[in-house]
């Protein structure tokens, strides 16, 4: 018992990060390279785009480009 009582206490502690990190991660404006228009992040591809500094390897669901984008 004492064992789930902690990972109810972990998973209380980890939850706001995740949802945080969700919150930045679809906020976010893409503008793609290839047809200049913008477009925001899936939830679900946070976290297997590459990403440096300003930009971020996305693709674009107007062209279907891959590749760098710049976010604001
Ligand atoms: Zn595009």
């Amino acid at each position: 018992m004492e064992t789930f009582v902690k990972w109810c206490f972990g998973a209380l502690c980890t939850l706001p990060i995740f949802l945080g990190a969700h919150i930045y991660c679809v906020t976010r404006k893409y503008t793609c390279p290839g047809c200049g228009r913008e477009f925001r992040a899936k939830w679900y591809a946070f976290g297997t785009w590459y990403h440096t500094g300003g930009t971020r390897v996305a693709k674009c669901p107007h062209c279907g480009r891959k590749g760098f984008c710049r976010y604001e």
